[in-house]
């Protein structure tokens, strides 16, 4: 089933007509209230850390979607927030683990379907330095972590194809510094 927005969203939300048209590529107009509903991507952050050995940290997936696979720390920005502030916070909610000198690294753009619904992310990967590893504690909304350091990692264990990308992007940047 195709469950992109044009298909799914029946009525308005504002008045709850169902006049509400799909017009153009990425917007919704009802034609009694005149409200102009956009679909845009949401932005999300993804953290590298690596540990003294130079390895890697991947979180398990404990819910849907990928549920049981591996994922970088992250999640959605909050209204308000800034991208460096979500990857700070989700940090320390997801592993109890305070981490600074962020450095973008890559961007990459992720599609999924969650609760009959196609979702769009921009997700936004940052190297973060920990301050310490003492504390780390997974939350109960990860089902674990492991370490891969570089040419170690099983990219048929990782979920989502941003994810991927960003890990590999990650390597390669290794490679060309050695
Ligand atoms: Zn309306």
């Amino acid at each position: 089933m195709n469950t992109s927005p044009e298909n799914v969203i029946s009525y308005c939300p504002k008045c709850g007509s169902d006049e509400f048209v799909f017009e153009g590529e990425r917007s919704f107009l009802c034609g009694k209230c005149k409200f102009n509903f956009f679909i845009n991507s949401a932005a999300a952050v993804a953290v590298l850390m690596v540990n003294d050995k130079g390895q890697l940290l991947l979180t398990k997936r404990a819910f849907e979607p990928q549920k049981g696979m591996l994922d970088l720390p992250g999640g959605f920005v909050d209204p308000g927030e800034t991208v460096e502030e979500a990857a700070v916070r989700e940090v320390k909610e997801e592993l109890n683990l305070d981490v600074h000198h962020l450095r973008y690294l890559i961007s990459q753009c992720n599609e999924y379907e969650y609760s009959g619904y196609t979702v769009y992310t921009t997700d936004l990967a940052f190297v973060a330095q920990v301050k310490s590893w003492d504390g780390m504690k997974v939350a109960d909304d990860v089902a674990g972590y492991e370490w891969a350091g570089p040419g170690e990692i099983d990219y048929s264990k990782i979920g989502a194809e941003s994810i991927k990308s960003i890990v590999r992007f990650w390597e390669s940047e290794l490679k060309k510094v050695q």
